[in-house]
């Protein structure tokens, strides 16, 4: 048995926060697979080594010195290592990063580094055994993780006695150069080891108690959510919620190992688990989420004109633009699209097209469309929360533009208008969670 705890930047911004992870890991003898992230903030006015890596390759790749910012990382990680006593030798790593992109200038390996130094500098501090992240996780040539060749790669190099600690937020491509996850992505570093090993959990440290049910900048103190399910996840983060990478579900649903998300600063809280049930059953909405500047293009068409051949072609279109499209509300000679925000030259493109479309009459669109979401897997054994919906946002003069129920019943959207955005989450967290 054995658990997979992933560290974020804010875990390990200093000396101090480096001395609670060891804390957290000597609490736990399964605690046996440690993935960090790269050094992150101390404060709100500090900056993210990822950051700054990123810029200091804008800095190599114009030709503009970045000693300045070669100074500044390396400083963070000395201070780490001076403070905590240890003795890897940090000159000797900068210089092979050094050398390495004197040769082959390679934007991924340098902003690599960051997670890679932090994992070395954790290692030597837990005496945990340092396993690079390029040995585990291969890419294929879509750039997409070989699931195959990471689980065999990850069970040869980590073997169940084994207590390691590896780098979050890269791999390695076919042709042996590094590969980077998108942004925030040691959660999927963690969650596709915690399924490599059949991990009994995958503890996700991060700066907060656990997945709130609203935005704290709209929701004074909102409560926090005990326990929810992969797809409730999956939806409040589809919908705007930022909790983890949205990656991070895949690997371990399957083998339906839960995540605990949980707080470096306050480890004894309880947290939020995701799983694959979630038990409880009294409270109707988990959470409550959502996104402004969407889109609502109206297409009117002639009264004998073929309404599915239409929506083929315009959806056609939707797919040719690459925009994703979140709603679709029909009558009878007319059919909305509601789709997320998009750059107002392929907005102008997608219209004209639109407009030339054999039998459509007329096109109009609304740019003041805001998204809200109301989440919730008890929903559906509770009748009578849409009617609630209109009743409080009624009582609140606000506008509902569109509805929509998905056919699980676990998400109520609605569409507002932009303005009424905070305060529909508002009125809504008010009267349905509190
Ligand atoms: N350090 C990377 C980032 O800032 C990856 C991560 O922290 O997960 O996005």
């Amino acid at each position: 048995m054995l658990v997979v705890s992933k560290f974020g930047g804010s875990s390990l911004a200093n000396a101090t926060q480096f001395a609670k992870v060891k804390k957290i890991i000597d609490n736990d003898s399964l605690r046996k697979v440690v993935v960090v992230s790269a050094i992150g903030k101390e404060d709100k006015t500090d900056n993210k080594i990822t950051d700054l890596l990123y810029l200091l390759s804008a800095h190599i790749r114009y030709g503009v010195d970045g000693s300045h910012l070669w100074k500044q990382i390396y400083n963070r990680y000395n201070k780490v290592k001076t403070d905590l006593g240890l003795s890897l030798d940090l000159e000797k790593e900068f210089i092979e990063i050094k050398n390495k992109l004197r040769q082959f200038y390679d934007e991924s390996y340098l902003v690599s580094r960051g997670e890679y130094l932090s994992a070395k500098l954790m290692s030597e501090y837990l005496d945990y055994e340092f396993v690079d992240a390029s040995k585990l996780f291969a890419f294929d040539y879509h750039g997409k993780i070989d699931i195959n060749k990471t689980n065999a790669n990850i069970n040869y190099y980590i073997k169940p006695h084994h207590k390691v600690v590896v780098p979050g937020f890269y791999g390695i491509n076919p042709d042996g150069s590094i590969k980077l996850f998108s942004r925030g992505g040691s959660d999927v570093t963690g969650a596709l080891l915690a399924a490599g090993l059949k991990a009994s959990k995958y503890e996700n440290f991060t700066d907060v108690d656990g997945i709130l049910m609203a935005d704290p900048k709209i929701i004074n103190s909102p409560k926090q959510i005990k326990e929810l399910n992969y797809d409730e996840l999956r939806e409040l983060s589809y919908m705007g919620a930022s909790v983890i990478h949205e990656d991070t579900l895949f690997p371990v649903i399957e083998d339906n190992i839960p995540i605990h998300i949980l707080n470096t600063n306050n480890p004894f809280g309880i947290g939020t688990i995701i799983c694959k049930k979630a038990n409880d059953q009294e409270q109707v909405i988990t959470g409550i989420t959502g996104k402004k500047n969407y889109h609502s293009l109206t297409i009117v068409k002639a009264k004998q004109a073929d309404k599915l051949a239409i929506i083929c072609d315009a959806l056609n279109i939707f797919k040719r633009y690459n925009i994703i499209v979140e709603h679709m509300p029909t009558s009878i000679d007319s059919f909305s699209i509601v789709f997320e925000e998009c750059p107002s030259d392929k907005l102008f493109a997608i219209i004209s097209e639109i407009k030339g479309l054999e039998n459509v009459i007329d096109v109009s669109i609304d740019n003041d469309i805001a998204l809200v979401a109301i989440v919730g897997r008890n929903m559906v054994t509770k009748p009578g929360i849409s009617g609630k919906i209109f009743g409080i946002l009624g009582e609140a003069n606000i506008n509902i533009k569109m509805i929509a129920q998905g056919a699980l019943e676990l998400t109520i959207v609605i569409g507002v208008s932009n303005d009424h955005f905070n305060q529909t989450i508002k009125e809504l967290y008010e009267n349905l969670v509190k």
